[in-house]
């Protein structure tokens, strides 16, 4: 799941990035307007978390063109004035989602996920295939009824194989999901999570290697 935060205040940027990525998402982050909605145009996000307030290109207008050029993210939008007008304002430009600041980080974390749930190829809550059950509200993963532990990324990569639903999932398009922007293309990260992730989901392997396709699930 990739997310883009686009938050002038940097801290809380930062933090909210740190949290998120705890959680096993790709977190981009922006600190003004015009940046923010260059990266949310160049990248596909499934959730873009908005201030309001922004320098160089106000979050209504970030999100009045993101939609007008049919980016499909689902946003949420942050704002400091609590008030309804406001609200109002950003439901009608488009914007998924409210969140008033200030505001516990948990209850931005569970918004995120009700979001992603929502969007996109209607993904179903919790994604089962040969034998391996993931909830990604829970994080939990089992292995035939056997729960195993895994990292952030290793859970982001089980993740976008159980959701390709059998098909291949190339190791561009899992950099694409897993990790952020600041990855390096040429690395082999895919690989070595790739590696571990089998260690730890046991015997016999599910995750199959399609030689110059990726990988898949089946
Ligand atoms: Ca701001």
């Amino acid at each position: 799941m990739r997310v883009l935060i686009i938050e002038d205040e940097r801290d809380l940027a930062a933090a909210i990035a740190r949290g998120l990525r705890r959680d096993g998402m790709a977190v981009d982050e922006s600190h003004d307007g015009e940046d923010g909605l260059e990266k949310a145009l160049i990248n596909e996000y499934d959730v873009v978390i908005l201030d309001r307030n922004l320098p160089r290109l106000h979050g209504d207008e970030v999100c009045r063109s993101l939609r007008a050029e049919g980016v499909t993210a689902r946003v949420i939008m942050l704002t400091a004035a609590a008030e309804v007008a406001d609200r109002v304002a950003g439901l009608t430009l488009g914007a998924d989602d409210y969140l008033p600041k200030p505001f516990a980080f948990d209850e931005l974390r569970a918004r995120v996920l009700a979001l992603a749930r929502r969007g996109g190829a209607a993904r179903p809550p919790v994604l089962k295939r040969a034998g391996v059950r993931l909830d990604p509200a829970t994080r939990e993963v089992q292995r035939d009824g056997r729960r195993v532990e895994l990292s952030p990324k290793e859970f982001g990569v089980l993740e976008a194989l159980l959701a390709s639903d059998g098909a291949v999932v190339s190791a561009e398009a899992l950099l694409e999901r897993v990790w952020d922007e600041h990855v390096d293309p040429f690395s082999n990260v895919v690989r070595v999570t790739i590696m571990t992730l089998r260690k730890r989901l046991g015997e016999p392997a599910v995750i199959e290697t399609v030689v110059g396709a990726g990988y898949r699930v089946s």
